[in-house]
């Protein structure tokens, strides 16, 4: 996974403020398909997508179930993860969620994903994108599995995003995930691009705004772990 952080990290360096998936989605209706790839490593095709998509998952579940053990509790991983094309295809509750995003719906249990937009960042970013979106939307699986039921949305979010930083912070401690350590400035510099505003959905396209709060709420989970998370 190093090499490939490098080049998230360029990405997001470069790409500045809600930049993030500029040239994504890809057309609704078109499945990712395998192409020639104009990545010399071959890491950015639909099979490789969907390796990392399940690691990313049991990564985070054998992460949380570490988590809940020291605890002495049970641990139940999010019952399904599962991608969607369109709008409006996929709901959680009433809400139809929409393309260009991931979600964790607590009503089905689920964290679901536009393919084709997550495939374009992929594509563009690297397995680390995949990461991040996972460990942000687990936590929103764990948080509803713990009671968390914030004031605000921004605090759900920048908790999510603590807890995000922590699971890629200790994974790569104890070796699930390899990452320099010295990425970590790096890291956090690379996300503040990411930030957006408490009431955008996550990620959503031109969105931005509180980057400082993001960043800060990531590096310190990464850095220190759960404690400072506010669980
Ligand atoms: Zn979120």
């Amino acid at each position: 996974m190093r090499a490939r952080l490098a080049a998230f990290l360029t990405f997001l360096l470069l790409a500045g403020c809600g930049a993030l998936p500029a040239e994504t989605p890809l057309e609704p209706t078109a499945t990712p398909r395998a192409t020639t790839s104009q990545d010399p490593d071959g890491t950015d095709t639909p099979e490789e997508f969907a390796r990392d998509i399940k690691s990313a998952q049991q990564v985070a579940e054998e992460y949380w179930a570490q988590v809940f053990e020291q605890q002495g509790q049970r641990f139940q991983p999010v019952r399904e993860v599962f991608p969607y094309e369109r709008e409006g295809e996929v709901s959680c509750g009433r809400d139809p969620l929409p393309r260009n995003n991931a979600a964790y719906c607590s009503a089905g249990d689920f964290i679901a994903y536009d393919v084709n937009w997550a495939f374009g960042v992929f594509r563009q970013i690297g397995d680390a994108f995949i990461y991040y979106l996972l460990g942000h939307e687990y936590a929103h699986g764990i948080q509803q599995r713990l009671g968390i039921q914030k004031e605000f949305t921004i605090q759900q979010e920048l908790q999510a995003d603590c807890m995000a930083g922590a699971f890629i912070g200790d994974s790569a401690r104890g070796r699930a995930l390899t990452l320099d350590s010295g990425d970590t400035d790096e890291l956090a510099s690379g996300l503040e691009s990411v930030g957006d505003d408490p009431g955008q959905p996550w990620f959503a396209e031109g969105s931005h705004g509180t980057a400082d709060q993001r960043i800060n709420a990531f590096a310190n989970g990464y850095q220190d772990s759960l404690k400072v998370c506010d669980l």
